[in-house]
């Protein structure tokens, strides 16, 4: 069998193409794209010609068995999404869970990913972080979801559209409290790229009165560690006293 590759383009800087990306879309036998008009203009940018077919949320059923079909007849793919890491929030999961079932091998070639960027720059903790991706959109939902996280003590990362932005921020708001920081990253990589470092609290003031624009990763602050209770030496023994008791 041929073999799918997930070739990452960038998140709004052409610059950011890599050797590798281009070589890999140079040497596959067809690219399936998340919309061929995106990727087209790519190609073209590239210099490049390649037989392009369609691989989109609502098709990745029908879509992923046109691909599985040519790979397993030994043509080898390249996945490539709109902007990103194909399969992190975007059309390529189902396609690399059907390859692994099906004993198609995947080489994922590393590159843009708005996540990592937006973790890397928020200047909050990296140590330890959970990807949210995108909140439901049903009000009841996302809210649910987002009071369930109220104690996490990761730092949380979410992608969110800039018309529902001021939604979320409120809701967030609601959820974690008005102190909890907020790093807002803003069209990252591109001409007006911007990382505002605030509070959730602040963050809802701006936005109501500044309408947010363009593409945008919320990292958020983990909850604060709960306080240890300090005890005294004669507290601490009598505890022991007390326990060797029952
Ligand atoms: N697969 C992509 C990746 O690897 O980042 C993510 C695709 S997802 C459909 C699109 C979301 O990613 C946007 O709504 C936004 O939250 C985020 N995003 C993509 N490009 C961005 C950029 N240049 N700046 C900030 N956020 C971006």
């Amino acid at each position: 069998a041929g073999t799918l590759y997930l070739v990452p383009t960038p998140i709004g800087n052409l610059g950011d193409i890599s050797q590798r990306m281009a070589d890999t879309l140079a040497e596959v036998d067809f690219i399936a794209a998340e919309d061929t008009r995106v990727t087209l203009k790519l190609l073209n940018h590239l210099e490049l010609k390649k037989p392009l077919i369609s691989y989109y949320r609502h098709n990745t059923e029908a879509g992923g068995q046109a691909v599985l079909g040519r790979l397993l007849a030994g043509e080898s793919c390249a996945l490539v999404t709109d902007a990103g890491t194909p399969a992190i929030s975007d059309p390529g999961e189902d396609l690399v869970a059907l390859c692994a079932r099906n004993g198609v091998d995947v080489v994922a070639i590393p590159g843009p990913c708005a996540l990592i960027t937006a973790l890397a720059v928020s200047g909050l903790p990296t140590g330890r972080f959970t990807f949210e991706g995108f909140l439901a959109m049903n009000k009841k939902n996302r809210r649910a979801h987002l009071e369930s996280l109220a104690g996490e003590r990761r730092t949380m990362l979410f992608y969110e559209a800039p018309h529902k932005l001021c939604a979320t921020l409120e809701d967030l708001a609601a959820a974690f409290g008005p102190d909890r920081r907020i790093a807002l990253c803003r069209e990252l990589t591109k001409l007006h790229e911007e990382v505002r470092r605030t509070t959730l609290g602040q963050a809802v003031e701006w936005y109501a009165e500044n309408p947010p624009r363009g593409e945008f990763v919320l990292v958020v602050e983990g909850a604060p560690e709960p306080e240890e209770q300090e005890i005294t030496l004669e507290q601490g023994l009598a505890r022991v006293e007390e326990l060797r008791e029952t």
